[in-house]
């Protein structure tokens, strides 16, 4: 099996609803996010897949988000924009584009600062 990854860092502001604690009021971070895609077959170049196609996967969906406020936006008006919640939006939104038997989004790791970090990964790997 290999396994490609990009990463890729954007700005935005939440606020955790219910959260008991400094971080239910609004402010933010420079998150980064890990893309890791996962396969067992290369092509002839010898890629599994693209850096290229993998980083504009992540741009179509974090361009969305950069420098917003995540509260307002969908889903998040409704789930509460934490770590977990953005790597499994994240990582619905990018295996959408690798739904092939061979090439599979296998996680998605969000960090909301150098040493706090959340993944959502496939349930099988
Ligand atoms: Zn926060």
């Amino acid at each position: 099996m290999f396994e490609v990854a990009v990463e890729h860092e954007f700005a935005a502001g939440h606020a955790l609803r219910g959260y008991k604690g400094k971080c239910e009021n609004v402010h933010g971070h420079n998150y980064k996010i890990q893309v890791v895609v996962a396969g067992e077959e290369l092509d002839s170049v010898g890629l599994l897949v693209d850096f290229k196609n993998i980083r504009s996967q992540i741009h179509s969906t974090a361009d969305r988000l950069d420098h917003q406020f995540l509260n307002d936006l969908p889903p998040f008006d409704r789930v509460n924009p934490s770590a977990e919640n953005l790597a499994k939006y994240f990582f619905e939104e990018i295996q959408q584009n690798y739904d092939e038997e061979s090439l599979k989004v296998k996680s998605v790791t969000v960090w909301e600062s150098s040493g706090t970090w959340a993944t959502y990964h496939l349930g099988e790997l």
